[in-house]
This record gives structure tokens, sequence and C-alpha cells, in this order.
């Protein structure tokens, strides 16, 4: 707690640049890694119409194409990104789909390839559904052999259990809080997304949601909006009229909420998501996402806010 409060001192917004460069001592460039993976939300093992917001892509948009090799995807990456901001340290991102979906054997010779020179982290993006200790072995042994950190991002995107299966995500809050205790044990830092506005879901929820996250002591949390995209469930319940649009000043409230209760430990990997363009029907309130994120910063600033300040009121008084 003490240390929280010093954080505060500090800073309104622990943001993930500066966790990292506090981690390794410069700045730290993640490079995304595109696999032909694949979803059990998807492939009809947990179900099959996947996420109601899911597009297909498995999240991974900014991915090079899966044709590349993940040792020529990162050089590629590492060679644009060096030149780009002078940057010397790097982490592999297995960002799209469920990264833990495939043969141990395959996970093991996929992040034996991503640690190149320059690495100093590994990645995994994956469903908390699908995370099984032989995987999170693989990960303690290449870490142990080349010194690479390893760490687990989980979708989560809200606590309420009831829209957690309105939206079709395949599992609930338990195996979430089981899959955080598990990387726990490994020792990995965990970063749980979160979706602030699902239509389901009142400022209570995404409150409870932050505290769930932080009494986990999750290390990062990623906050996204709610895009609707073409061609899944989501669009077609917001063409029909089922739900409604997204209103940016609802977001930039919940997201102030979320904050205040979330640990000023844990580091902020983005306080608003992206999505391409032309595959959606409602990206980012067909906003810039640069505009809401400026100005979730600045009503932190106006309002006086600081990151985790009701935490500390809960817990002490
Ligand atoms: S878990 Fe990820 S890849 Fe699978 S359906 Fe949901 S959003 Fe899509």
């Amino acid at each position: 707690m003490e240390q929280n409060l010093k954080s505060q001192e500090k800073r309104r917004i622990f943001f993930y640049s500066d966790y990292l460069k506090e981690k390794y001592g410069e700045k730290v460039y993640k490079l995304p890694i595109n696999i032909a993976g694949g979803c059990p939300n998807r492939d009809g093992r947990i179900a099959s119409g996947g996420c109601i917001y899911c597009a297909g892509a498995g999240a991974g948009y900014d991915c090079l194409p899966d044709e590349l090799s993940i040792k020529e995807q990162l050089e590629k990456n590492m060679d644009y990104i060096g030149k780009k901001y002078k940057a010397k340290k790097f982490i592999a991102y297995f960002q799209n789909y469920t990264g833990t979906y495939l043969p141990v054997a395959d996970f093991k010779k996929n992040i034996k390839e991503a640690a190149l020179d320059n690495i100093v982290e590994i990645s995994v993006s994956t469903r908390p559904d699908c995370l099984a200790e032989p995987y999170l072995d693989a990960m303690l042994e290449l870490s142990r052999a080349t010194g690479i950190k390893m760490s687990i991002e989980l979708g989560l995107q809200t606590a309420n259990y009831h829209t957690l299966k309105k939206i079709n995500r395949g599992h609930g809050l338990a195996e979430f809080i089981r899959a955080v205790i598990l990387c726990k044990k490994y020792g990995f830092s965990v970063c749980a997304h979160a979706i602030l506005n699902l239509p389901w879901d009142d400022r209570e929820d995404v409150k409870e949601t932050a505290k769930i996250l932080s009494a986990l002591e999750v290390d990062g949390v990623k906050l996204h909006s709610l895009n609707i995209l073409k061609d899944t469930e989501l669009a077609r319940m917001y063409e029909s009229g089922k739900v409604e649009e997204p209103k940016r000043e609802e977001y930039v409230e919940r997201a102030l909420i979320f904050l205040r209760n979330t640990l000023s430990t844990t580091s902020v990997h983005r306080l608003i998501g992206r999505a391409p363009e032309e595959i959606s029907v409602v990206e980012n309130f067909n906003n810039s996402w640069r505009s809401v994120y400026d100005e979730i910063v600045s009503e932190m600033e106006n309002r006086d806010l600081y990151q985790g300040m009701d935490i500390k009121e809960e817990i002490c008084l």
C-alpha cells in the first residue's frame, strides 16, 4: 500500500511505457506475431460463433502475414521499429487468436523461434480456459535457459458472468481467476483485457471488474471500447436494434471509474483499442481513438483523479 501511495503522488495513470522503462531501463517495443492459429470458441470445441464482437482475425489486425516465419516477422519488425525509434529491446508478442490453442510441441517450437537476440520478453495472448501447465512449463524452461521474461495476456472483458454469457465468451469469471493464479505461480506477469461499455454492463460492473483485477494484482490492463465490426453477431444485433450505438461520454466516464479502482502499480497498456475502419460498422464512436484517449487523460487531470484512489479509501478506512 505504501508503494501505491508513492506511485499515486507521481502519476495519475501508470502507463505501460513507463512500466517497461522501469523494468528494462530503456524503451521497449512490442512486436506482434501472426501465426495461423485457431480458437475453441470459433471451431466448435466450446462454441462455433465466437465472441459476438469477434470479426475472425482473432484481433491480430496489425500483424504481418502468417506466411512469414516467426523469425522473419520479428526480424522485419525489429529492423523497421529499431531504425524508426532507435530501439534495441523488444517483446515478441503472440497476439492473434488463442496463443496456447495448439499442440504443446508446436507451442514450444514457436516460442523458441521467437527467442532472438534483443528479445527481452515473450508475451502470449490467450483465453483463460486455454491455459494448461505444460504450456507454462515450456515458457518457464525457455525463460530459465535464455533469461527472457515471460508474460501472458488474458481476455476477461467483464467480471459480470451474466454478461460473459450474453457475449458468448464461452468461459466465466472463475476460469479467469484460476488462470491468473496459475500464471502468478509461475512468476509470469499478467495483463487482462476489459471492454468497458458492453451493453449489458452498467458502471457498477465496470467498478467491480477493476476491483477484481486489483484484488488479483494483475500486472497490466488493456481497456477497450466495444467496436461493432462487420459480419459479427454484434453487428446483426446493432442493425436489428437489439443493442444501441456505444456512447463516447459513457465510455470516458467508465474509464475514469475503472482507473480509480485499479491498483496504481498495475500498468495501463491501453485506454482504448483500435479496429481497422474498413471492417468496422462503428469504431470508437466514429471518432479518432487518440481524441478519446486524450479526453480520458485530461479528465483525470481536470477532476484531479488518480489511478487507484478509490481502492485506498475502501481498504484503509
Ligand atoms: S476468444 Fe478471441 S479469437 Fe476467440 S472468438 Fe473470442 S475474440 Fe475471437
